[in-house]
C-alpha cells in the first residue's frame, strides 16, 4: 500500500521568503502542479487542499492567495466560486500567462522541443489524463458552451486562467475529446506518477 499522503509531500520545497510551498514535480502548460494518483493526474494544488482542509464542495475551485500556480501550501488556499477565481485573478491582473515576446519560446527558442522531442509526438494522451491538461473535462464542456453562444476564444481563456492556444486548441476538437473520469479506478500497483509516461508510446 503507498501512503500517498507522503508521496505527495516529498514532491514538495518550501520556499523561506514567501512561504509558499512549490510543488517540484511536474506542472501544466499553465503552471499548475500535476500529481498522478491512480491513472489519474490531478491538481496539485487541490490534492493539498483535501489532504489538509477535508473534500472540496462540488463545483467550488481552490484559489491562491499568494497568485503562485505551483503553490501547494494548504495555508495560501482557499476556496471560491468559479465568479470569485474570475474577479481575483482580474484584481491580481492576471489573466492569459505569458505571451507573444514575454513567451518563454520567445526568450529561451532553444528550449522548444522540435520533432520527435515534441510532446505532441512523445504522448498523445487527451483530456483530463493528459499530464498536460489544465482544464478539467466538466470544465472544458462549459467553455464549448460559451465558444456556442459567440464567446472571444481570448476571454474565455482569461477567464479560465490558461492560454488561448489550450482554448483555440479545445474548439477544434484535438483535445479533451475523450472523456474520463478522475476518480476512476482508486488504486492499484499501476499507478502513473506525475513525470512523463514513456511507456505510453510504446504500448500504441
Ligand atoms: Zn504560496
Amino acid at each position: 500500500m503507498i501512503d500517498w499522503n507522503d508521496r505527495f509531500w516529498s514532491k514538495v520545497a518550501p520556499e523561506p521568503n514567501s512561504g509558499c510551498w512549490l510543488w517540484m514535480a511536474s506542472t501544466d502548460a499553465c503552471g499548475y502542479g500535476r500529481f498522478g494518483v491512480a491513472r489519474s493526474n490531478v491538481l496539485a494544488h487541490r490534492n493539498a487542499y483535501v489532504l489538509v482542509h477535508g473534500a472540496i464542495p462540488g463545483g467550488m475551485h481552490v484559489l491562491h492567495r499568494c497568485d503562485v500556480r505551483a503553490c501547494v501550501n494548504p495555508d495560501h488556499l482557499f476556496l471560491g466560486t468559479h465568479a470569485d477565481n474570475m474577479a481575483d485573478m482580474a484584481n491580481k491582473g492576471r489573466g492569459a500567462p505569458p505571451s507573444g515576446d514575454r513567451h518563454w519560446s520567445r526568450l529561451h527558442p532553444e528550449k522548444r522541443a522540435y520533432g520527435d522531442r515534441n510532446g505532441s509526438r512523445r504522448h498523445r494522451r487527451r483530456g483530463e489524463t493528459n499530464s498536460n491538461a489544465s482544464l478539467t473535462n466538466s470544465s472544458a464542456a462549459d467553455i464549448r458552451a460559451l465558444l456556442a453562444r459567440g464567446a472571444m476564444q481570448r476571454e474565455v481563456a482569461a477567464a479560465y486562467g490558461v492560454s488561448q492556444t489550450c482554448i483555440s486548441r479545445l474548439a477544434m476538437g484535438r483535445t479533451y475529446a475523450v472523456p474520463s473520469n478522475e476518480i476512476a479506478a482508486a488504486s492499484g500497483p499501476d499507478d502513473v506518477d506525475a513525470e512523463p509516461a514513456d511507456s505510453e508510446e510504446r504500448a500504441r
